[in-house]
């Protein structure tokens, strides 16, 4: 889907609705915007 702009966290699968920010932090584990990536 083109227009679906979820991305997951890699570590611990929490779901972000939109693209995060550079300084974003996972709520759940922490990690920071590398860690996630573009839901299918
Ligand atoms: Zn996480």
């Amino acid at each position: 889907m083109s227009d679906n702009n979820i991305w997951v966290c890699t570590v611990c699968a929490y779901e972000h609705d939109g693209e995060p920010a550079d300084d974003f932090e996972c709520p759940l584990c922490g990690v920071g915007k590398e860690s996630f990536e573009k839901a299918e």
